[in-house]
C-alpha cells in the first residue's frame, strides 16, 4: 500500500480520495477549503496544512483542481510539487484542463526525471463516489503502467490515449461532441413540439433510427422519455451549464492552438455562454432546450 498525497478535495476529489483510502492506502490531503479537509479527516484521511506538507514522503501524488492555472501553480510554482519533489513520486493530474498546460507541466516533471500522466475523467460525481469513472490517460508507457493500478481503484475504464496531453485532448473532443449533440437533440425535440409531434413518439422513432445518440438515449433534454434525465427534475445537475461552458471553451482554445476549424463547436460554445450567463450556470447543461424553445 502506498502513501498518497491528494490535492483538491472538491466534489470530485474528495470521493476519489476516499476510494483510495478504502483500497488501503494512506492518503494525506490538502485543499484551500477547511470544510473539505474536515470531511477528509472524518472519513479516515489525514489533512495537511499545505500542498508541500501533503506531498512529503509520498510515492504517488494526485491532483483534482478546477483549471489549468491552478494545475500550473500547484506543480510548477516556485514552491510547487515539482520543485519540492524528493525521490521518484508518480504525478497524476485528474483535473480537466487545457492541453497546452498539461503538456507544459508534464515537460517540467520530465526535466526533473519524474513520471507524470494527465488523467481527466468522465462519469461525474456519481462515478467518483462509486469508483466507476472513465480515465482518459496521456503520458509515456512507463508512467501509464505505474498509474493504472491506482486509477483502477477510482474508476472502471482506463484508456491510454497516447503521449502527454492526449488524455486532455480526448476529454475535450468528447465533450465538444456531447455539447453539440445535446443542441442537435434539443433542436429536434423543440421542432417536433412546434410541429405537433409528441416527444415520446419522436423518442420511440429517433432513438431506434439514425438520429440516435447518447444525449438522446441516456440524457433526453425533455421530460418523459428517459425518467433518469435531469429534464425530469427541473434540470437539477448532473453536469452543469458552467462545466459544459468550460469544456466548450477548452475545445475552442485547443482548436485555435492546433489550427483546426470547428465552426459548429464555436457556435455551440456561444450558445452555452448565453445559457450560463442568463442564470443557468448551476443548472444542468441539458436545460439549454428551454433557451432553444424560447428563441425567436
Ligand atoms: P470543485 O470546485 O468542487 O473542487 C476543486 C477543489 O480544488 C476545491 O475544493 C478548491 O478549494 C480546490 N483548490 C483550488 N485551488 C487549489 C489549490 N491551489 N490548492 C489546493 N486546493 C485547491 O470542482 P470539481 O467538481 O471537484 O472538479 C474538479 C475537476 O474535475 C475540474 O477540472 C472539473 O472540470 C473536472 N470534472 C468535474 C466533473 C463534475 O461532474 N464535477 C466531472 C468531470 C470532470
Amino acid at each position: 500500500m502506498a502513501k498518497i498525497g491528494f490535492i483538491g478535495l472538491g466534489n470530485m476529489g474528495l470521493p476519489m480520495a476516499l476510494n483510495l483510502i478504502k483500497a488501503g492506502h494512506e492518503v494525506v490531503g490538502f485543499d484551500l477549503s477547511k470544510d473539505a479537509l474536515e470531511k477528509l479527516g472524518a472519513a479516515g484521511g489525514k489533512s495537511a496544512a499545505s500542498t508541500t506538507a501533503a506531498c512529503e514522503g509520498c510515492e504517488v501524488i494526485v491532483t483534482m483542481l478546477p483549471a489549468g492555472q491552478h494545475v500550473r501553480g500547484v506543480y510548477t510554482g516556485a514552491n510547487g510539487i515539482i520543485a519540492n519533489a524528493k525521490g521518484n513520486p508518480l504525478l497524476i493530474d485528474c483535473s480537466t484542463i487545457d492541453v497546452d498546460s498539461a503538456r507544459a507541466v508534464t515537460a517540467a516533471a520530465k526535466e526533473k526525471g519524474l513520471d507524470m500522466v494527465d488523467a481527466p475523467v468522465s462519469g461525474g460525481v456519481g462515478g467518483a463516489q462509486g469508483a466507476t469513472l472513465t480515465f482518459m490517460v496521456g503520458g509515456e508507457d512507463k508512467a501509464f503502467a505505474r498509474a493504472k493500478p491506482y486509477l483502477e481503484q477510482m474508476g472502471k475504464t482506463i484508456v491510454h490515449a497516447g503521449g502527454a496531453g492526449n488524455g486532455q485532448a480526448a476529454k475535450i473532443c468528447n465533450n465538444m461532441i456531447l455539447g453539440i449533440s445535446m443542441l442537435a437533440v434539443s433542436e429536434g425535440f423543440v421542432l417536433a413540439e412546434k410541429l405537433g409531434l409528441d416527444a415520446q413518439k419522436l423518442f420511440d422513432i429517433a432513438s431506434k433510427s439514425s438520429g440516435s445518440c447518447w444525449a438522446m438515449v441516456n440524457y433526453c433534454p425533455v421530460p418523459g422519455p428517459v425518467p433518469t434525465s435531469p429534464a425530469n427534475r427541473d434540470y437539477a445537475p448532473g453536469f452543469t451549464g458552467a462545466m459544459m461552458l468550460k469544456d466548450m471553451k477548452l475545445s475552442q482554445d485547443a482548436a485555435k492552438s492546433a489550427g483546426a476549424k470547428t465552426e459548429i463547436g464555436a457556435h455551440a460554445a456561444e450558445l452555452y455562454e448565453k445559457y450560463a450567463d442568463s442564470g443557468n450556470a448551476a443548472r444542468d447543461f441539458s436545460g439549454i432546450v428551454q433557451q432553444i424553445r424560447q428563441a425567436k
